[in-house]
């Protein structure tokens, strides 16, 4: 008799994943889920978010010594909090007790310039480029022609030589980076490793796209690479006078009548400068290991790392992510002081603040490439990015949250976090930046998509976007703190029944 109970039970969970999870968060054992929540205190909040966006962090730039001070005092919070590092790393990963540390390149632009007799042209005057693939200094005395491009088809064996085409007509700068891709991707068949593209309306195109090349970019090395690195296609956007002094005698609107494929006669240098440096950063681990569950995962994220000070003004980034980091390391309090009083997750929670989130999401896509515990045992992502504003959409509106990406991956998850906040934070779910159309795309622009692009179903819990959004003016004063709280608490509580419901949550949806 009880075994088929216990069948029927069975197949109503199976087929009603929903009716699995109205169970209150009460049905778990030992102290409610209530009880620990109690711990994170928007006092312990505010003070953490005080140091962390304080002036002496320098907002936390990826690699820098304010990001390191960050990670200090984030490890310090998981050692008082009665965290212990990881031991035992798994084979082929790096734990250094509570870091798992990285290497970046950073790639500093406007390394490349050309030297023609006494003068030298230069990035975002008379050169503009996207990528940085040579390193080395390239005399060059003939050019292939390549026409305006429509015709490169034809051309063949011409390898290891320079080619020269006539920028592809777009109205629009912002489609030229497009429409430059396929040029490329076309000039690849000639066998050209550089291309040099000439267009009358450098000015334009320097004030339109040029802020977006300009500065440093980092990035993850490619698997064995050398720091002297790059390859591939270099294509060199050259104004048309600069260019034609570089032609002599023969300048651009004189060659229109050689036929596509021939030789143009040159002499001038390309020159690269050393334009890579290896940064070194880490993300922090605080792990809670689980009890009976504990070879399954779930992972909380926050990124603890901002753009740094630029012109001598600090980005202190107090809502981004100083909010959701102090929300994660009130999380991983509240599960530690769980388990020291016995009432600890079934499944093991990795409180995981990482870095680089601001150079492209490199901190949590280091640790997708490089999982400490087996992605195929971590059963959500939940990542908090922003929580700490209200936006222009919400002014005067009751407390809300963004929710994106809940049911994208797992029907289960998105119930589980609807009744998580129907038994505690009541929050209004806003799903406005779920729709998979949002022109915003916020879905694939926090940390939890390298969990999502990997199976994991991932939630991202947001407040939105205001005016001080990446400006020197994303300081404490400004930070709700009574919100903040609040949705720190819904992800507080969607943890809690994610390490402690019977069944782990269905994986029912497709990678996007
Ligand atoms: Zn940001």
């Amino acid at each position: 008799m009880e075994r088929v109970r216990e069948h029927l039970i069975g197949v109503l969970v199976a087929l009603l994943p929903s009716i699995l999870f109205s169970q209150s968060p009460a049905t778990v054992p030992g102290r409610s889920a209530e009880h620990y929540a109690g711990i994170v205190t928007e006092v312990e909040l505010r003070q953490h978010l005080e140091v962390l966006a304080s002036d002496a962090y320098q907002g936390r730039d990826t690699g820098k010594e304010g990001q390191k001070m960050a990670a200090r005092y984030i490890r310090e919070h998981f050692i008082s909090s009665g965290i212990p590092p990881i031991e035992n790393a798994p084979k082929g990963t790096v734990v250094e007790g509570y870091y798992q540390p990285f290497e970046l390149i950073e790639e500093i632009s406007g390394s490349i310039s050309i030297t023609h007799k006494e003068t030298e042209l230069l990035f975002l005057k008379e050169l503009l480029y996207f990528n940085e693939s040579i390193k080395e200094d390239r005399s060059v005395k003939e050019l292939v022609y390549l026409g305006d491009g429509s015709s490169i088809g034809d051309v063949q064996g011409a390898v290891g030589k320079v080619g020269l085409v006539k920028e592809p007509g777009t109205k629009d700068p912002m489609a030229l980076m497009g429409a430059l891709r396929k040029l490329g991707e076309s000039a690849k068949g000639t066998g050209v490793d550089v291309l040099l593209v000439t267009t009358d309306r450098m000015e334009e195109l320097v004030e339109k796209v040029g802020h977006y090349v300009s500065g440093s970019r980092m990035r993850l090395p490619v698997k064995g690479e050398a720091m002297e690195g790059g390859g591939g296609m270099q294509m060199i956007l050259v104004s048309q006078d600069a260019m034609d002094d570089l032609l002599g005698k023969k300048p651009m609107r004189k060659l229109t009548r050689k036929k596509v494929g021939s030789t143009v006669m040159v002499d001038f240098v390309i020159r690269a400068k050393a334009s890579a440096n290896k940064v070194l950063s880490e993300n922090v681990l605080g792990f809670i290991e689980g009890s009976d569950k504990k070879d399954e995962l779930i992972v909380i994220t926050a990124h603890y790392d901002h753009i740094g000070v630029e012109n001598g003004e600090v980005y202190n980034g107090a809502d981004d992510d100083g909010s959701g980091t102090v929300a994660i390391m009130m999380i991983a309090k509240a599960f530690a002081e769980a388990k020291k009083a016995g009432d600890g997750p079934r499944r093991s929670v990795l409180v995981m603040p990482v870095s680089g989130e601001e150079k492209g999401l490199l901190g949590s896509r280091y640790y997708s490439e490089h999982p400490i515990f087996p992605l195929e045992n971590t059963v959500a992502n939940l990542n908090i990015d922003m929580i700490g504003r209200t936006d222009s959409a919400h002014n005067g509106a009751n407390p809300y949250v963004y929710i994106i990406g809940s049911d994208r991956l797992s029907s289960d998850l998105h119930v589980i976090n609807e009744q998580a906040n129907e038994s505690s934070t009541k929050l209004v779910l806003d799903y406005t930046f779920n729709d998979r159309k949002d022109p915003n795309r916020f879905y694939y622009r926090s940390d939890h998509y390298n969990f999502a692009r990997k199976g994991v179903p991932a939630i991202f819990y947001f407040s939105g976007v205001h005016e001080d959004y990446h400006q020197p003016s994303d300081t404490v004063d400004k930070i709700q703190y009574d919100l903040l709280h609040q949705r720190a608490l819904l992800v507080f509580h969607t943890a809690w029944l994610l390490a402690n419901t019977e069944e782990r949550i269905v994986v029912d949806g497709d990678v996007e």
